[in-house]
């Protein structure tokens, strides 16, 4: 199965400015240990991570991009290009299924992305998951094949190594309700066994598959526990000092 060490991805979305980034980010770095088997990525608003990778201490963690067009320039007003993130960021999300449901973000529009991404020596985070219509429907395992396909289609069975998927059921994101460990353990199954019609069975076993929906830092030891989760995507207790450095202990302690 995949490798021993474990990710943890902070999502901030639309909160904090850029001082009280700055101050989050201070306090974050104060607080959490650093261990080797423990990747610890945040993901700030656009307009911090400028002023946030001058300060942050790589040696903790890393920075990443909520999202970014897949154009490397060009005349497109608003937008930010993975080749103006090139550098600044080791990460970046790429089909949040905030941007797919709110923006209309489609699975075109993913598979740009990871291509953009690819190309300009950044890692894409592709989230995929199934809204609570399409599980109740029975259609989870569906859903999760034509995301992954989609998304994936032009990478090569080199670069796969190079993309971590993330399993985040829509209908599980800011609820509350996480999914049973039991149906993340099924659907991160499901994930593998695409990777490996896609790209063969070694990259299945290595490739880096994270979960992620309303994890606490009480929920998070029973999925970081579970075979084939590498590590885990937080939104809301990456927000909560306290919260997202019990999670980095809890993925500490899963990867010894
Ligand atoms: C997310 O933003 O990807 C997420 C999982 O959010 P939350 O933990 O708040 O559900």
């Amino acid at each position: 199965m995949a490798a021993q060490k474990k990710l943890i991805i902070g999502n901030w979305k639309m909160n904090l400015n850029v001082q009280e980034a700055s101050t989050y980010l201070h306090k974050l770095e104060a607080a959490m240990k650093v261990h080797r088997d423990v990747t610890v990525v945040i993901t700030p608003t656009m307009l911090a991570l400028q002023p946030l990778s001058l300060q942050i201490n790589r040696h903790k963690l890393k920075l990443a991009a909520q999202n970014f067009h897949w154009r490397d320039f060009g005349a497109i007003t608003g937008e930010v290009s993975a080749t103006q993130l090139r550098g600044l960021v080791t990460y970046a999300l790429v089909g949040h299924s905030e941007r797919r449901h709110m923006f209309g973000e489609s699975t075109k529009d993913t598979r740009e992305k990871v291509q953009a991404a690819l190309r300009n020596h950044i890692t894409p985070v592709l989230c995929i998951g199934e809204t609570k219509a399409e599980r109740t429907n029975e259609e989870t395992n569906d859903v999760l094949r034509d995301q992954l396909v989609g998304g994936l289609a032009n990478v090569t069975s080199e670069e796969v190594d190079q993309v971590v998927i993330a399993y985040e059921p829509v209908w599980a994101i800011g609820t509350g309700n996480n999914a049973s460990p039991h149906d993340v353990e099924a659907a991160i199954l499901t994930i593998r066994s695409q990777i490996r019609h896609l790209f063969g069975r070694d990259k299945a076993a290595s490739v880096t598959v994270l979960y992620g929906g309303s994890i606490t830092a009480d929920s998070a030891a029973d999925y970081l526990a579970l075979r084939g989760v590498d590590g885990l995507l937080v939104g809301g207790a990456s927000l909560k000092l306290h919260e997202f450095t019990s999670i980095i202990e809890k993925a500490h302690s899963a990867a010894e």
